[in-house]
């Protein structure tokens, strides 16, 4: 049984074999961090040093919890029930719903997503008559979940951390939103750990129980852990200080969700005496693939530093791939076709997938992988559950589960149209706002007492007994059945099945794939957990599928062949993080680009297009600066001729549309010269202090210094 071992190397091996006291595994990518925190799990069950239960777990994504749950039960030779393994997140909603008296909601809280957050928000604004077209709501929502991710509840917010959001009204607008959020027995995801670590913070009795519980800690992907997930897991860790984090500051990706790398700093203090342990064998990688990853990220400065060598026997393999093409829609023709060819050499599609950088990148290829009869699925978005029809059909669901949720109630009292106008959904509101009860129950009164009036009575009416006939099928049976019943009495299926516009097919068939998934779960309170939680479609088991996901969402993953598109300045480099950041936010970005190229195995291929549609309108793009990063000697130019690709001399020409050809363009006196006084649409005035080609380096009068190209400067 102790053969597990025998698939370590050394280190890894002194990483699983080194059990008590704290732990930090700091290595790059594809070195089998992962791999020794799974074991090592597994040695604490087979050694019997601790019950599967008293292990807490935490991985980045649902899918690798999954892929750990799916790990250890192999070596264990078996599945293990009572986990406590998963996501941040899930965790800290598990432990929350044990204790969520102490902070004031009830046990079948809602979990609310961005969505609902911003529209909670926006009336809140709207009630105290702030300009919302002003102040984004949006804004404020990044406010308050940067208050989170540093573990803040509004009384503990001081100057420092005090924003001039609204003319200083944020703090105050954050402690509105957490009393509304109460009412609704409802949290947002910051919630949940700022409430687990408050909980554990302030209960002494409840921490000590925890530290009783949980002999040992394992953490995954430690880079990302932003401070109020680094005070959790400290408060954990505190009594047994049995805890092993792995972890790589060269992947660190998360800073825009305040992740803070320097939590691997604060962990060897916090934990004197931590054992450090390096890995330097890449076992994923072909020697060329990891050669040119490393290549790239040593442009970075700010690195805890470390060497990779391949860990693979066969050191030989294909060089990475580097293709030229015109425009996104070849682009996506180009990679589909190599997908093909791949797959009738016997690649399987599981093995294949896309990394985009946004969103919005997508379509594109989802197009051209219909249009070929490719299977795909789309991973990590929250696609699926953010279609308008699915959150329509969620609104419900969550009302059945909980009567209070008054965001989902106002979302679908009048869907389908049934006459109850804004008129009469005021009333309701009133009603609430002055008995304080939620919506659901001031609709039940007004219809008693004749509040309303004619057709908008009469459906309320109906409607609420329909919530009670539905609820009944509920607790009779179960709730696929319930929902489907739902659904379709509420008249929200048929509006969709009368419908003649051509989405309404798809939409029926979402609704309908939306309760096929349901019955997964073992109660609706399950189900509904796990939308809030994974948004995120699992594809149907058995068919392979090429996968489609942006880079944030691979991390953790491998792939024998991996497709890097988009590889062009402003889209990646991202210009908003790096306008943003600047020479913080291009390292980041340089981070996600390692993170993308080392998620290959066998074979990777990055592509740029010389115009790409931004917005509807065709746009010249000038390739990546990553491209030039890359070690000339691993990677293979295809496509376009040498010509199309970057050159130091290439200010001096104009790229032509979608034409491949190149047009000298006259030579152009610079615009920019070091000194020069500069205006930028959001930061305002400033001063050029560095100029790299078409990139300047800018002393912002009201801001910090920042990188940003110079077509988006103005003379002063
Ligand atoms: P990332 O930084 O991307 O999360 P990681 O450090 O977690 O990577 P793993 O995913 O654990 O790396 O391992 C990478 C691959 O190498 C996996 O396929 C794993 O099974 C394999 N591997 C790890 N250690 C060894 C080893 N000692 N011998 C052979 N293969 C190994
Ligand atoms: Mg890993």
């Amino acid at each position: 049984m102790s053969d597990y071992l025998d698939r370590l190397n050394p280190e890894q091996r002194a990483s699983v074999e080194t059990i008590d006291g704290p732990l930090l595994v700091l290595a790059g990518a594809g070195t089998g961090k992962t791999r020794v925190l799974t074991t090592r799990f597994a040695h604490i069950l087979l050694t019997g040093r601790a019950r599967p239960h008293q292990v807490l777990a935490v991985t980045f994504t649902n899918k690798a919890a999954k892929e750990m749950r799916e790990r250890v039960a192999d070596l264990l030779g078996g599945p293990v029930e009572g986990l406590w393994l998963g996501t941040f997140h899930a965790l800290a909603a598990r432990m929350l719903r044990r204790h969520c008296d102490l902070v004031g909601l009830k046990s079948d809280f809602t979990i609310l997503d961005a969505d609902d957050q911003v529209r909670l928000l926006k009336q809140l604004m709207e009630a105290r008559h702030l300009d919302t077209k002003r102040w984004a709501p949006a804004g404020l929502m990044g406010i308050i979940q940067r208050w989170k991710d540093k573990g803040l509840p509004p009384a503990r917010i001081g100057a420092a951390e005090d924003s001039d959001y609204a003319d200083g009204k944020a703090l105050d607008l954050y402690r509105a939103y957490q009393a509304r959020l109460l009412e609704l027995n409802a949290a947002d995801f910051g919630d949940l750990l700022l409430f687990a670590a408050e909980i554990l913070r302030t209960h002494p009795e409840i921490l000590a129980s925890y530290h009783r519980l949980f002999r040992y800690i394992l953490v995954d992907e430690y880079q990302d852990t932003n401070l109020v997930q680094y005070y959790w897991l400290r408060l954990l860790a505190q009594a047994e200080k049995n805890i092993c984090c792995v972890g790589d500051d060269d992947q660190s990706i998360y800073s825009w969700r305040g992740a803070e790398v320097e939590n691997i700093l604060r962990f060897e203090k916090d934990f004197p005496g931590a054992k450090l342990v390096r890995l330097e064998r890449n076992y994923r990688s072909t020697a060329p693939i990891l050669a040119a990853a490393s290549g790239l990220i040593a442009h970075n400065a700010g690195r805890l530093g470390k060497t990779l060598q391949s860990g693979k026997k066969d050191a030989s393999g294909e060089k990475l791939q580097v293709l030229a093409v015109n425009d996104q829609d070849q682009e996506a023709r180009e990679v589909v076709e190599r997908i093909a060819r791949y797959r009738n050499a016997g690649d399987s599609y599981d093995q294949m997938v896309i990394l985009v950088r946004t969103g919005a990148q997508m379509r594109a290829f989802e197009e051209r992988l219909i249009l070929s009869g490719t299977p795909y699925r789309v991973v990590g978005g929250a696609r699926f559950y953010e279609r308008a029809e699915i959150r329509d059909a969620l609104a419900y669901l969550r009302i059945l589960n909980q009567p209070a949720d008054d965001l989902a109630f106002e979302r679908i009292v009048n869907l389908p149209r049934r006459g109850i106008g804004d008129g009469a959904l005021q009333t309701l509101r009133d009603g609430a706002r002055g008995q304080s009860i939620p919506l659901f129950l001031s609709a039940r009164r007004a219809v008693d007492a004749g509040s309303l009036k004619g057709k908008a009575r009469d459906s309320l009416a109906k409607l609420l007994l329909g919530f009670d006939r539905w609820r009944a099928t509920l607790a009779r049976d179960g709730h696929v059945i319930a929902a489907a019943e739902m659904l379709d009495e509420s008249g929200y299926m048929p509006m969709w099945l009368e419908d003649k516009t051509p989405e309404a097919a798809g939409r029926v068939d979402n609704l309908k794939e939306l309760v096929r998934a349901m019955a997964e779960f073992e109660s609706l309170g399950a189900f509904l957990e796990h939308v809030a939680l994974v948004m995120e479609r699992d594809a149907a088991e058995g068919e392979a599928r090429v996968s489609l996901m942006t880079l944030h969402a691979a991390k953790g993953l491998e792939f024998d062949i991996v497709f890097l598109p988009g590889w062009e300045e402003g889209l990646f480099p991202n210009q908003r993080a790096v306008d943003e950041n600047g020479n913080k936010g291009l390292e980041e970005e340089r981070r996600l680009a390692y993170v993308g190229i080392t998620r290959a195995r066998k074979h990777a291929m990055i592509s740029y297009a010389s115009t790409r549609r931004i917005y509807g309108t065709m746009q010249d793009s000038v390739p990546s600066q990553f491209l030039d990063e890359l070690p000339e000697d691993q990677i293979e130019r295809i496509g376009l001729p040498r010509v199309q690709q970057r050159q130091p001399w290439r200010d001096d020409f104009a790229w032509s549309g979608s034409v491949a050809a190149v047009a000298p363009r006259a030579p152009q006196a610079r615009k920019f010269k070091v000194g020069a006084r500069v205006f930028h649409q959001k930061f305002g005035m400033g001063t050029v202090v560095g100029v790299d080609h078409d990139k300047l380096d800018i002393a912002f009068d009201h801001s910090d210094t920042k990188r940003l190209m110079d077509r988006f400067v103005e003379v002063a």
